[in-house]
Formats: C-alpha cells, structure tokens, sequence
C-alpha cells in the first residue's frame, strides 16, 4: 500500500497552493478516474487534493453568446439539462452516451477532459512494462500488440493510444475554450488542449499541475443548435468509442446549401480529431447523400494502420457521413 497525503480545499487558491512545489500532486473531483488510476497504480499521487467542495465551480450558464460550464458540474447534470438537451443536442448526447448512469453522476466535466486513455497496456504496468506514456523510453507494448481499440490518425512512433473521451470531441468541433486558472486566468482551444504524442506521449495536455480547470464556454453558433453526437462501440452502453462523430451544421437559406458545417472525431485518433478537410470540401456544397459521403472520405486520409485497428480506416467515414446525413435530415 502507498500512503500519500489528503487535503480537502476550501477555496481556488487553497487547491492550487496544496499542489505547488509537488509536481506530483494530483486534484480529486469525482474520484471516478483518478482512484481507478491509484488503485492500478498508474498515478501515485503524494498528494490528493480533493476539490469536490469549492464553491461556485458546479454552474451551467447558458446566453445568447453560447454555455458555460464549471469544471464541477456533473456529466449527467449537464447532459440532462433541458436547455443544452433542447438547444444544443451535441453537448448532452456527447455527455449522456459516455460512461454509465452511476459514473456520470459523480463525474465532473473537468475530471472528464483530464482522463487518460484506456489502451489496456498503459493500465496494467504490473504485467506490461513497456509504455512511453506511462514510462517514457520504456517502448510501446501495443505497436506489436492487441492494438484493435487504438489509434490510426496522430499516431507516432512511440504511442498510438487514442484519446478516449467524448465530450471533448463536440468541444473541438465546436471551438471551446478550456478557462485554467494559474494566479491569473488563461483560455486554452479545446483543439490545443489535447495533445499529439510525438516522442513526448507521456505530456498530454498543457495543464500544469497547480493549474485547474475552472469551466469549459462553447460560443454559440447555428451549427451548435442543429448538432449531434453519433458514437459507434462494441455494445449499446458503458463502452468507449470504436469511432464517434461530432457534427453541425447550418444551411443557407435556400434550405440546401452548406453555410457552416463542423465535424469532429473520436475514437479513432490520439486526440479529439477536427476533420477540417471535409468541412472545408462541404462548405458551399448542395447537401446529399453523395457529397456528403464523398467529402468523409477524406477523414482518415493519412490513416496508418497497425494490424488490427484497420477497420477504422473504412468504418470512420461512415459513420461521419451517417452523422452528417441524420443531422442533415437526409437519413
Ligand atoms: C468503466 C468506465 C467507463 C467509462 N466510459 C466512458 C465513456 O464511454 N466516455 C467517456 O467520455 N468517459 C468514460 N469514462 C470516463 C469518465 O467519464 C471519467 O472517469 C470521468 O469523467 C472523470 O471525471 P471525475 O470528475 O471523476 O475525475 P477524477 O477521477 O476526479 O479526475 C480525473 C483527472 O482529472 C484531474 N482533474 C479533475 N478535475 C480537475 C480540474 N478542475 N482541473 C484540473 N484537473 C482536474 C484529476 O487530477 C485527475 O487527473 C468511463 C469511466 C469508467 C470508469
Ligand atoms: S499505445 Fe501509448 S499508452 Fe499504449 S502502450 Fe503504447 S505508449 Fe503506452
């Protein structure tokens, strides 16, 4: 057994000050993630600094400009809103199709942003040593392994693990901005806050330890009112991504021409995926069935496939397409 200290934080600065000079501290929200982490012992905190009861951070604000959310609301929260269930589709199906009833009801939307990836070699370091992520230089178990869940787009050649949330996903496409508090307050694009493995698969985002999430805002946009999240798995429920789809979209008003139009991947990349080609290749296009699935082709151009996760390659175009096409009222 490890012992490692427990602080409970009264306020912002209180939390940030228990984790300064411990690089190696870590904050507890809804425990969901992190005491999962301990208990396989891939985090070994010295310090657990539980952030469940600072005030003021639970808020889900919606206006004219867009939605804010406190890095403390719950996922199920959020996702059972009526405002962002009625308004903008693609937050709550994103949030209400990841995990299970139980676990969104103690998630937080920062601890969801913060979590780390499922490959099977990365969780278990009592059996696999060799993972960059967890043991920079120590190689990558999965490259020649069961790798069928990972990554084939933002790979490298020392992790293909993918990124495997889905809120994150409707937040890339969608423009977010991750608000940190450091002293003062920074604002970080959903898109940069995750990051590509390179050699460094072991840094994940740009978040230093005494920094902390303190919301998530989604400006509002045409796009975001008619969206949707389509997530493909290996069953109905309580199962990550094999490839998910954020999409949006806003027609001329002529009813058919593309105006505005986001897509967004998971499951399929190392980190939330903006398919920026296929947006850009249906922007001013006449919506149908052809176009559409003409344009997701281009989603996993450059796709590498490492022996068992090729499927991707053809099932992620279809399911962006299958996403366009429902939202587009085609389907
Ligand atoms: C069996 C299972 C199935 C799941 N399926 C899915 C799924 O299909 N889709 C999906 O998206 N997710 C899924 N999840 C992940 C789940 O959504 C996350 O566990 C959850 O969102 C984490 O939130 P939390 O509040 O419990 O975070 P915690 O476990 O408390 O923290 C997670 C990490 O975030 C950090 N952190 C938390 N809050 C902040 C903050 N405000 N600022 C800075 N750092 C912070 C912590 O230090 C820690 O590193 C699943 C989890 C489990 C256990
Ligand atoms: S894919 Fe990444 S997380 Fe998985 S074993 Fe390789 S280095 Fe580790």
């Amino acid at each position: 057994m490890r012992n490692f200290e427990y602080v409970r934080a009264a306020t912002v600065p209180d939390a940030r000050e228990a984790a300064t000079g411990r690089p190696d501290a870590r904050f507890l929200a809804g425990g969901t993630t992190m005491v999962d982490l301990m208990k396989c012992g891939v985090e070994a905190p010295s310090t657990l600094v539980d952030i469940t009861r600072l005030p003021g951070l639970d808020g889900i604000e919606v206006g004219t400009d867009g939605v804010r959310l406190g890095s403390l609301a719950r996922m199920s929260d959020v996702a059972n809103d009526p405002r962002i269930r009625e308004e903008f589709p693609v937050l709550s199906e994103s949030l209400w199709r990841g995990a299970s009833e139980q676990l969104r009801n103690m998630a937080t939307i920062g601890g969801n942003l913060m979590q780390r990836t499922r490959c099977s070699y990365f969780r278990e370091p009592a059996t696999y040593s060799a993972c960059n992520k967890r043991e920079p230089g120590s190689g990558c178990a999965a490259l020649e392994g069961v790798n069928r869940g990972h990554a084939v787009l933002g790979t490298s050649a020392s992790c293909i693990a993918t990124y495997p949330g889905d809120f994150a996903v409707a937040l890339v496409a969608f423009d977010a901005q991750v608000v940190v508090e450091n002293g003062g307050r920074r604002g970080i694009s959903a898109d940069d806050f995750f990051l590509l493995p390179g050699d460094t698969p072991h840094i994940e985002h740009p978040v230093a330890p005494t920094e902390m999430i303190l919301a998530v805002e989604i400006p509002a946009s045409a796009a975001l009112r008619r969206s949707h999240y389509l997530k493909v798995r290996d069953r109905e429920s309580y199962e990550f991504a094999t490839a998910s789809a954020a999409v949006g979209l806003e027609l001329e008003d002529d009813g058919s021409t593309v105006r505005d139009v986001r897509l967004a991947m998971g499951g399929i990349a190392t980190k939330p995926w903006r398919a920026r080609a296929v947006e850009a290749a249906l922007t001013g296009q006449r919506l149908d069935e052809q176009t559409v699935r003409a344009a997701c082709a281009q989603v996993t151009e450059g796709a590498v496939d490492h022996g068992r996760n090729g499927f991707k390659i053809e099932l992620a175009p279809r399911v962006a397409a299958r996403a366009l096409l429902n939202v587009g009222g085609i389907l």
